[in-house]
């Protein structure tokens, strides 16, 4: 496949998974030439996974989108890459078995999805996606949303210094 960032053929495969139960194969690629990551699916066709946005119009599912909100989330948090790339495929294979019946996902249930997968791994990050996600209307809303953390069980996973 031709690589997104620099337009060279040769890349190999360096993960395959298996997504909702055999209906689509995601393949992580590494393109030969400049190192660049990029990901492909194979799924049967005429089975397209959307979003349905908020406006409700439909675009294709894209995990790229949710990578981008998640690092932002993340800029200089301790944890690893490798706990970022888990995180995201947690999100996108929670997605595709929650979409699975119409092909479609709404943007808030993936936004949600990211929410709790974030509030999970790092408080930091949770709130800084809640409060560009859920665009807080007022500041007793954003404290009401700190205080039901405070009290959630993910406090134990905590390591604030
Ligand atoms: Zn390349």
């Amino acid at each position: 496949m031709r690589c997104p960032h620099c337009g060279n053929s040769d890349d190999k495969v360096i993960d395959s998974r298996t997504l909702a139960a055999g209906d689509a194969i995601r393949r992580r690629r590494e393109c030969i030439s400049c190192g660049f990551r990029f990901t492909s699916y194979e799924r049967i066709e005429d089975k397209q996974f959307m979003v349905i946005k908020k406006d409700g119009r439909r675009e294709p599912f894209d995990r790229e989108k949710i990578e981008r909100g998640v690092q932002r989330a993340l800029e200089k948090r301790p944890v690893s890459q490798m706990g970022i790339e888990s995180l995201i495929n947690e999100i996108e294979d929670e997605a595709a078995i929650l979409g699975k019946e119409d092909h479609e996902i709404s943007a808030k249930v993936i936004g949600d999805l990211v929410l709790e997968k974030l509030g999970a791994l790092d408080r930091v990050a949770y709130i800084r996606f809640a409060s560009v996600y859920r665009h807080f209307d007022n500041l007793d809303e954003f404290v009401r949303e700190i205080h039901k953390m405070e009290n959630s069980p993910m406090e134990k996973n905590n390591d604030e210094t």
